[in-house]
């Protein structure tokens, strides 16, 4: 089975190893196909592209855009684009911009509850890219003791309707899709059953994002149950939907799934690598 990993993070925005680190890990656990899909930057691409080409990795440009539909945060994933690709440049860095400001947002919030200085702690765990999530003032909570792990502090503090949650507006669908395709990349939506959307709201997502020209969705994921990747699989094949798999690594410890050696893909689906060149036979 070809071991192929499409999603992943590393320094440039919230994991724990540099690219080259997450190239080198990734080499040991025999992946063959990897993209590094960082929340809305492509800084890190260069740096991995050149480790995977020493390993014999078959490197894919990515990147996890962050959007807003309907109110709610989705996430979809860009591959094969360019990253010099201006619309996609200038769009990534405007995402960036509003990071900072969410982060702010959030330490006032914390601030309300008696967490002091959360932003300059968190901003501790951010790499030389300065873009800031809620990841790292997870990392921070957690080093103070207000949380044991990553899944009780993001339950206890920064998720919707918990004291250290703020909203905010991020890039629009469309627009997001048409920086990926007009970059020549695949638009992807990650995780789709991370986001709890219920069937009609679903539906209508899915209806949108290929009106739009989205290309795919990411069927086997850290996210998804055995029986999600079935539901998503059956998703996929009714609107002939590409299937993509990825293990949203994010560190050693941190993460449901390592890289690579991820679950098959159902079958009778098409993969989102179905039509790349790929230096060795599938
Ligand atoms: P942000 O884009 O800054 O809102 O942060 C989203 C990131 O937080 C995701 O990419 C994950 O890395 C992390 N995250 C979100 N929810 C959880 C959770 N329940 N448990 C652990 N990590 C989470
Ligand atoms: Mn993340
Ligand atoms: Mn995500
Ligand atoms: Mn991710």
């Amino acid at each position: 089975m070809l071991n192929i990993d499409l999603h992943c993070h590393s320094t440039v925005s919230d994991g724990v190893l540099t690219p080259a680190q997450l190239v080198e890990r990734a080499h040991r656990r025999g992946v063959r196909v990897l993209a590094l899909t960082d929340h809305d930057d492509v800084a890190g691409l260069e740096e991995a592209s050149h480790a995977a080409a020493e390993k014999n990795i078959t490197f894919i440009n990515g990147v996890e855009i962050s959007v807003t539909w309907r109110g709610r945060t989705i996430h979809i994933l860009g591959l094969n684009v360019d990253p010099e690709y201006k619309p996609l440049f200038n769009g990534l860095q405007a995402i960036r911009d509003g990071r900072t400001q969410r982060a702010h947002t959030i330490a006032a919030e914390l601030e309300k509850i008696g967490i002091r200085n959360s932003f300059e702690g968190a901003f501790a765990h951010v790499g030389e890219r300065g873009l800031i999530g809620r990841t790292h003032f997870a990392r921070f909570l957690i080093e103070k003791g207000y949380a044991k792990d990553m899944k009780t502090v993001f339950k206890k503090y920064l998720v919707k309707g918990k004291p250290g949650y703020a909203h905010h507006e991020w890039a629009q669908l469309s627009e997001v899709i048409d920086w990926i395709t007009g970059s020549g990349g695949k638009a992807v939506i990650a995780h789709p059953a991370r986001y709890n959307l219920g069937k009609n709201v679903l539906l209508d997502l899915l209806d949108e994002f290929c009106t739009l020209g989205g290309a795919g969705i990411e069927v086997v994921s850290a996210s998804h149950t055995q029986e999600q990747v079935d539901i998503f699989a059956n998703h996929a094949r009714a609107r002939a939907l590409l299937v993509s798999c990825g293990s949203d690594f994010h560190g050693p410890g941190e993460s449901f799934y390592d890289l690579g050696q991820l679950p098959d893909l159902p079958g009778g689906c098409i993969p989102v690598w179905h039509d790349w060149k790929l230096s060795f036979p599938l």
